[in-house]
């Protein structure tokens, strides 16, 4: 299927609209009929300080229910931790006064530390994680892994990194939140050692090829697709292998402020070309049709996946 028609299959949010003011005006303040989860946005990212809030909002008027915030450092986590702590504080007193709906999405957090921050996982930062995992928004390990593209720690740090995390993963019992890039022999290899231990995970930000996603679909993994694969440059391979992914292994994102869907109108675009969880139900459109499925049931699927693996309500 080519991306011209996923460009021309408007998201649920948008339909009936005329002119790209308007669109712009639904794309971020429509209730979709069908609720949105986003696995991985980086929302303690200081490209979101300034509106943090403002942009929860738009989130939940676009359909998203819930955001799980990522982890990627000891300190990240933490942040991680405070806000969405700070956010069900703030939710529970709404709803104790009487506010029939909240006006922001549930939000959860992973914690982990990413390849790129490998060199930090020690004995005291493991310490640190096993007690962010004590809360119960804390939904997965991670995001954890491998990253040989940049190699900001070493390869052999990450290793080490990427093992540890698996193990506590194990030991907790929850899923783990993985990322991969330019590293997928030791990467898989890694994982195979663990797998039997796990409960499960989700490779976020899949952009891989056909080996890999069945490298992963036989290591029983989930998969999280974002905006790159409406991207007519790079991420054309995705729309053929969507189709491959099993329904109940499927999962969206929108890696926030990272990746702005390119199905996006221009017009509707942010000059600053910061992605934001309101976008996500343009991930949902590019998914919906690579399936050639409506985009009602790919929002339920994928919000029924996401609850199941990582123990949502
Ligand atoms: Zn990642």
């Amino acid at each position: 299927m080519n991306l011209q028609r996923s460009r021309n299959h408007a998201p649920i949010n948008q339909r009936n609209t005329s002119g790209d003011n308007e669109m712009k005006q639904l794309a971020i303040a429509t209730t979709t009929s069908t609720s949105l989860v986003d696995i991985g946005t980086n929302l303690t990212n200081k490209r979101f300080r300034s509106d943090r809030r403002a942009m929860l909002g738009r989130a939940f008027r676009a359909g998203v229910e819930r955001i799980v915030a990522t982890g990627v450092s000891v300190q990240g986590s933490r942040d991680a931790c405070d806000l969405a702590s700070e956010l069900a504080a703030e939710r529970a007193r709404r709803a104790s006064q009487g506010s029939l709906t909240p006006d922001l999405p549930a939000v959860s957090f992973t914690a982990g530390i990413h390849p790129h921050h490998g060199a930090e996982c020690g004995p005291s930062a493991l310490a640190t994680l096993r007690e962010l995992h004590a809360s119960p928004l804390c939904v997965a390990v991670g995001e954890c892994g491998l990253d040989y593209n940049r190699n900001f720690s070493s390869p052999k740090a990450q290793r080490a990194a990427f093992a540890a995390q698996l193990a506590l993963a194990a030991e907790l019992g929850k899923p783990v939140f993985l990322h991969e890039r330019e590293a997928h022999a030791d990467f898989v290899s890694i994982l195979k050692d663990h797998r039997p231990s796990l409960v499960g995970g989700v490779v976020h930000c899949f952009t891989s090829d056909r080996a890999a996603l069945d490298s992963y679909l036989e290591l029983d993994l989930h998969i999280g697709i974002t905006g790159w694969i409406a991207d007519e440059r790079r991420g054309q391979h995705l729309i053929e292998l969507v189709r491959l992914i099993p329904t109940d292994r499927l999962m969206i994102e929108t890696d926030a402020p990272y990746i702005l869907p390119r199905n996006m109108p221009t017009k509707a675009q942010p000059k600053d070309k910061r992605n934001e969880a309101a976008f996500l139900p343009y991930v949902l459109s590019a998914v919906a049709a690579a399936r050639g499925e409506s985009e009602t049931d790919a929002a339920r699927h994928t919000t029924e996946t996401a609850r199941a693996l990582l123990g949502l309500e």
